[in-house]
């Protein structure tokens, strides 16, 4: 079998080492633009666990990695004067060309061809090949030469970005957030194992073009970011070398593969680099694409299809976290009023993938010290021995809810208990847990309904009434309004939003900006909370209306309630009725049952 990989990139040169040790083919040619020793970029980072496909599949090149990149578990967090480190975050950093370099050599060991310094125009002259591997990265010119099969989507970010690097050694992953009179600039910087960092400076478009960055060459550049970052680089110089200034393509493909032509890697999907995972999506790639050709030599559209059965959901878990953490870094001047833990908490769990029982084990003085905080910010009054922030009191208006656990099947110990009415008239009464129960009515017609209701509620023994708002929003402020003026003011009222109409990639509704303005007129008309679906759109009303939020984001676990609430996205969270039950241990603090 002859296989060419065009792109001598990580995907592309894995493949051709494991192609060849497995003996899938006897002829592996690799043709990449580049000279062997010239690449983009600077260093790159494997999270804990990031390598682990790869220790399996070649362990020597997995050794030959990790000896030669350097290894770190902290991250610091500056902002605003301010310096956090979580620890317990394990990374590996290397330089992209010492990984192409270790990648080379095996590959070349293994007997595949390596060509340098050839660029691949067009697919005529590989045509003789019974595989083609478009290893290509973003700019595919094998998926270009099959765009009506491959139907690539690209959408680039608004946010700018350049790779440099400085000469300042950091010993970790360290984020650095620097308000300029333009605006925040946010730096990336991180150690590969050599006597310089990498540095990804990242920009709203606004403060690029308000700086004059987007009209300044790369030295330039690299003269004004020294001095946004000065503190944080120690006066110490930025290097660039090819770093210009780009928008982050976000790629996927409706497939994979057609005929005897498969893409791999940033050819065929790309997750932001804010979680440090391309390189590893295409070594998995690669890691998958080989096994699959190994074993099912008969049938290479079957090893194909099964190749990219394999990988799409793997890949797609990662774009989502990815876009995740991009929108978190685009929407961070939401948190800048966040006190330091919770700022350096909310960006540790920023793409969803890491949970308060995730940091908790990787940095348990962290999360002591920050549950800590949290119940006793959330109680008034310091706390000696605080339970996880789910169980930390929440005001919503008058009332003190005993914890931020909202329960739809009356669950004792929730910190309310939530009934939905289906008939105005004849309310079911609340349960009798102790604690305290909201009664959820849909849209209210007129005063006829809200009047009665208020008399009906207060003698089923609610304490609070959460109002659905429904598609009609003056009709729903009059309700509002009319409610208001009949409950009593020292009972709550909520405002449940309808579920967003449309959202974007990273789950956030296409309206929120209008719906954080209507988050200020229900407050203004006597709301004292929110319940919505979803955390994005939780965040984006806590976070910029700064209300409080209740949020029904299908919560299955007591973690997923102390994640939401620790980070700061919402107030509480809607525990799934599926969930476990809560029970009351004996030593009074609250459990799901196993
Ligand atoms: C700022 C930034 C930071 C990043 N940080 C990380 C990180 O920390 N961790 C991580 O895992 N990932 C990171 N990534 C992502 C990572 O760089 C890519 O996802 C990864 O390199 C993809 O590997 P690949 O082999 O698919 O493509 P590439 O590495 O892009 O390799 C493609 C190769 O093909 C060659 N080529 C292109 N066209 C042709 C042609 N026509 N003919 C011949 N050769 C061609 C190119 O020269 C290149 O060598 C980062 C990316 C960016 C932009």
């Amino acid at each position: 079998m002859r296989v060419d990989i065009i792109g001598g990139g990580p995907g592309g040169l894995l493949t051709a080492v494991l192609l060849r040790r497995l003996g899938v083919a006897d002829d592996v040619r690799v043709f990449e633009r580049h000279e062997a020793d010239t690449t983009y970029g600077w260093g790159v980072v494997f999270p804990e666990g990031a390598l682990d496909q790869l220790a399996k599949a070649a362990p020597d090149i997995h050794a030959a990695v990790v000896a030669a990149g350097t290894t770190w578990t902290h991250v610091d967090v500056r902002h605003q004067g301010f310096r956090r480190r979580v620890n317990g975050n394990r990374f590996h950093g290397i330089a992209r060309a010492t990984l192409l370099g270790i990648l080379q050599r095996a590959a070349a060991e293994a007997g595949a061809r390596l060509t340098f310094g050839h660029a691949v125009e067009s697919l005529d002259a590989h045509e003789g090949a019974d595989l083609i591997v478009g290893a290509d990265g973003v700019r595919s010119v094998v998926r270009e030469a099959h765009r009506d099969r491959f139907l690539p989507e690209v959408k680039e970010s608004e946010f700018v970005y350049a790779w440099f690097g400085t000469e300042r050694v950091f010993d970790d992953f360290t984020y650095v957030f620097r308000d300029t009179p333009w605006g925040i600039f946010r730096a990336y910087v991180y150690p590969s194992g050599q006597p310089w960092s990498s540095l990804i400076v990242h920009a709203s478009p606004e403060a690029w073009e308000k700086s004059g960055l987007s009209g300044m060459d790369e030295a330039a550049s690299a003269r004004l970011c020294e001095q946004i970052f000065a503190q944080d680089l120690e006066g110490a110089p930025i290097l660039s070398k090819g770093s210009p200034w780009m928008r982050f393509p976000h790629l996927s493909c409706a497939t994979w593969h057609h005929d005897n032509i498969v893409l791999i890697g940033d050819a065929a999907h790309t997750a932001h680099w804010s979680i440090g995972s391309g390189t590893r999506l295409a070594v998995e790639d690669a890691i998958v694409l080989a096994g699959e050709l190994a074993t099912r030599q008969d049938t290479l559209t079957g090893a194909l299809a099964r190749f990219e059965e394999v990988r799409r959901p793997q890949v797609r878990k990662f774009q989502t976290a990815a876009r995740r953490s991009e929108r978190y870094f685009e929407k961070m001047p939401r948190y800048l009023n966040f006190e330091p833990d919770q700022f350096a908490y909310q960006l540790t769990a920023r793409s969803w993938k890491i949970t308060h029982s995730d940091i908790a084990r990787r940095d348990p003085e962290f999360i002591a010290r920050y549950d800590g905080w949290f119940h006793s910010r959330a109680a008034g009054t310091p706390v000696e021995v605080a339970p996880s922030p789910a169980f930390a009191p929440l005001r919503v208006g008058p009332l003190v809810l005993p914890n931020r656990i909202v329960s739809l099947t009356g669950a004792r110990g929730a910190g309310l208990s939530l009934v939905t009415a289906s008939d105005l008239h004849n309310l079911p009464a609340a349960p009798d847990g102790g604690n305290p129960a909201g009664l959820r009515v849909p849209v209210l017609d007129g005063p006829e309904e809200y009047s009665g209701l208020a008399e009906r509620a207060l003698a089923a023994g609610y304490a609070m009434v959460v109002m659905d708002l429904g598609h009609d929003t003056e009709a729903g402020l009059t309700a509002l309004k009319g409610l208001r003026g009949h409950w009593p003011a020292d009972r709550p009222v909520a405002v449940a939003l309808p579920a967003p109409r449309a959202t974007d990639d990273a789950g956030e509704a296409l309206d929120a900006a209008e719906l954080v303005e209507l988050a200020g007129r229900l407050a203004t008309a006597g709301s004292d909370a929110l319940l919505v679906d979803g955390v994005p759109l939780a965040d984006a009303l806590r976070n910029e209306a700064r209300i409080t939020v209740l949020v029904d984001a299908a919560s299955r676990s007591r973690d997923d309630v102390d994640t939401v609430v620790a980070a700061g996205w919402a107030d509480a969270c809607v525990l799934h009725p599926m969930a476990p039950k809560l029970v009351e241990r004996e030593s009074g603090v609250l459990e799901q049952e196993d």
